[in-house]
């Protein structure tokens, strides 16, 4: 017997992952997005491989560890594939800090202390992670959809029964906007500001997690990703140029090698927040929203759900 077709509604990082999974599996899938890949949020992520800023923590950790396993050997080649595997830390505040990331993690060090870190830091973790640099991973997986055999189309759906039509199974991949196709979806924005600079080379990731305003460096391939802000219900798209100056500076206190590097671009963008990841199938349709800030970092895990959600 044949396997269900399968339309996959969004063509950001969940949707890519779960059609590539799919067809890997032996399914017919079309990919319909009305966003162009560079259109995305997900184009928008740092992105380093860190399950936090999502719920349940859980299974976020579960995901999180089969994206990491899928991520590493992606590594060897990352001019193609935008995935490196850098050695980062991340420093905290406060004395006990939500460490349940870790488990996801391969080494992770944990430091007491402020560990060579920033004025008021009280406690740190380094680790080696996967740095996603997603202007280069999202076009990639564009290119391995369609050599599985992923057809992609270009244009907006405007309901599930519409979806439905277009083949035996839906998969709902449409991040914040899922809410004009499911009501009641629970999406709501979570505001990330971010300035990028030209990567001067030889820098790791870092992190500072303090009241003020958490600050991020994540290395791209040609790129420096400085953010960011988390501000949940904020929809403006429009950078502050006062907070951008705050994050530089910021940034370079945690890295010096980057003073004098020339900013490239900014970016706001909003992460598909809810309270709780939903990865379900109810009859015909599976739903896969609301990652949050974890989006890239556990991807894969639920592709691999979807995968075995669509068996049966
Ligand atoms: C500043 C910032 C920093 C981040 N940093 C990290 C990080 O370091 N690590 C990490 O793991 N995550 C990070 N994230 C989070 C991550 O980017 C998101 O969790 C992830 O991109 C969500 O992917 P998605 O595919 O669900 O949504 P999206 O990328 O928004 O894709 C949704 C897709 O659905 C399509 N769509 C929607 N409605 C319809 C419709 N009606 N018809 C057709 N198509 C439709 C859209 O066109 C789009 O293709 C960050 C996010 C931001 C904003």
């Amino acid at each position: 017997m044949s396997l269900p077709s399968v339309v996959v509604i969004g063509g950001g990082v969940i949707g890519r992952t779960s059609a590539l999974a799919l067809a890997r599996q032996g399914h017919r899938v079309t990919l319909v997005s009305k966003d162009d890949p560079a259109d995305t949020t997900s184009i928008l992520a740092g992105a380093v491989w860190m399950p936090v800023y999502a719920e349940p923590m859980d299974k976020l950790v579960a995901w999180g560890r089969a994206t990491f396993d899928r991520l590493v050997p992606l590594a060897t080649d990352p001019q193609a594939t935008g995935v490196q595997l850098l050695r980062g830390t991340v420093w905290y505040a406060v004395d006990e800090p939500d460490l349940r990331w870790i488990e996801g993690a391969g080494d992770v060090e944990i430091v007491a202390g402020r560990a060579g870190g920033p004025a008021g830091a009280k406690r740190a973790a380094t680790a080696t992670l996967p740095c996603i640099d997603m202007s280069r991973h999202l076009p990639w997986l564009q290119k391995q959809g369609a050599a599985a055999g992923v057809v992609e189309e270009r244009r907006a759906v405007s309901s599930v029964d519409e979806a439905a039509a277009l083949a035996d199974l839906v998969v709902l991949a449409t991040g914040l906007e899922t809410g004009a196709l499911v009501p009641g979806s629970g999406m709501y924005p979570i505001q990330g500001q971010t300035v990028r600079v030209a990567n001067p080379g030889g820098i790791g990731w870092a992190s500072y997690e303090d009241a003020e305003v958490t600050t991020y460096v994540i290395p791209r391939i040609d790129e420096i990703i400085i953010g960011g802000t988390h501000v949940v219900g904020a929809t403006s798209l429009e950078p502050d140029p006062a907070l951008e100056a705050t994050l530089l500076e910021r940034a370079i206190a945690l890295k010096p090698q980057l003073a004098g590097s020339p900013v490239t671009s900014r970016a706001v963008g909003l992460r598909p927040g809810r309270d709780a990841v939903r990865l379900e199938r109810i009859g015909d349709v599976i739903h896969n929203y609301g990652h949050g800030g974890s989006g890239v970092t556990v991807a894969y895990g639920c592709a691999d759900e979807v995968a075995a959600l669509a068996r049966g």
